[in-house]
């Protein structure tokens, strides 16, 4: 249930109403928009009376939110929700380019991928350290060492850092590394994960998983809100399918949807949505066309030595070719690189 307070509520109104519902029992989320105050009521609502709410003085209306995910919905909070990292803004005007190694193999291999997308006009880079892999012998990541790898990088180009975090025992340690916490597709129903990076203050980037249905992706980004972390972005990256002729169906509704649904910034990740880096420049287009906030998207250097989804990686030339279009795509738009 939402209780949407008029736009002359004072802030003693607003604290009355906010008072009245914790000695019932509930906790309450608080979003003070442009226009007015939106409280959201977390907990068991069917027991609570709106007109009693109603009755309140400053309240404009009481709406019971009928999907099952609250804080992650357009009622809750209307307006666009802005991430913002290190002076970038996720969800706002700007197209946010995200881009690096599927997994850092080595100082060489990722400095020479990060000077190059930068070069390019990447904002973010991204690089695996903890890879979740289908294949307990596969390249398991670096760990450790990749997030120093990662954190060097970081200083030396300027560019944040958005890197995976598979179990809730490494939040804390990759938290220090990275600006923004990856949750995989393999990991998007972990609770506890979901949960453990929902106590830090850190964003978060949340993809979906490659059998979640919309509902169930926003209902995991319910988990991380309603543990107090504002800062979740979703990443639509493709879902399987009967298709086999590409490793995945991006899922180009999932984008107007998400946007419909839920205020939370969407980035589309068109390298694992296709499995193709012959089909990441024109799915790119799609999503943006879309209305995705932005692309996470694997770059290599050498992909045929790639470590990890070298199938899908763009070499940097490709890239920058990526980043001209997709400036051209933004002003079409009205947005901007
Ligand atoms: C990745 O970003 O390299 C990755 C493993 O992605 P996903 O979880 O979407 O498969
Ligand atoms: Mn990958």
């Amino acid at each position: 249930m939402i209780v949407i307070m008029n736009h002359r509520a004072t802030p003693e109104q607003i604290q009355t109403v906010i008072n009245h519902v914790e000695s019932l029992g509930y906790r309450v989320h608080r979003s003070d928009g442009t226009e007015r105050t939106i409280l959201g009521i977390i907990g068991d609502e069917r027991p609570l009376d709106t007109e009693n709410l109603e009755a309140f003085e400053g309240v404009e209306r009481v709406v019971r939110v009928l999907h099952p995910f609250k804080l992650a919905s357009r009622e809750f909070h209307p307006e666009n929700s802005v991430v913002r990292v290190n002076g970038i803004e996720i969800g706002g005007d700007q197209l946010v380019l995200m881009a690096g190694p599927c997994s850092v193999e080595s100082r060489e291999q990722l400095f020479e991928t990060a000077a190059a997308v930068k070069e390019a006009g990447a904002h973010i880079l991204r690089g695996g350290a903890f890879k979740p892999r289908t294949s307990p012998y596969a390249f398991q990541g670096l760990g450790l060492k990749g997030l120093e790898l990662l954190r060097e990088a970081r200083e030396k180009f300027h560019l944040p850092i958005v890197t995976e975090v598979l179990a809730p025992q490494d939040v804390s340690l990759v938290a220090q590394y990275a600006d923004i916490l990856q949750i995989g597709a393999r990991n998007m129903q972990n609770f506890a994960l979901l949960r453990a990076v929902g106590e830090v203050q850190k964003p978060v980037l949340l993809k979906r998983g490659m059998m979640a249905t919309i509902e169930e992706w926003l209902m995991a980004a319910e988990y991380i809100l309603a543990q107090g972390n504002s800062r979740v972005i979703l990443c639509e990256r493709g879902i399987r399918t009967f298709e086999t002729a590409t490793r995945n169906t991006f899922d180009i509704n999932a984008i107007p949807l998400i946007k419909q649904l839920s205020h939370l910034p969407v980035i589309a990740d068109p390298s694992h949505g296709t499995g193709r880096w012959d089909l990441v420049i024109p799915v790119s287009r799609a999503a943006i066309a879309a209305g995705a906030d932005g692309l996470i998207i694997e770059v290599h250097p050498h992909p045929e030595q790639a470590l990890s989804d070298g199938a899908q990686s763009l070499r940097p030339d490709r890239f920058a070719s990526l980043v001209e279009e997709t400036r051209r795509l933004a002003e079409v738009l009205g947005r901007r690189l």
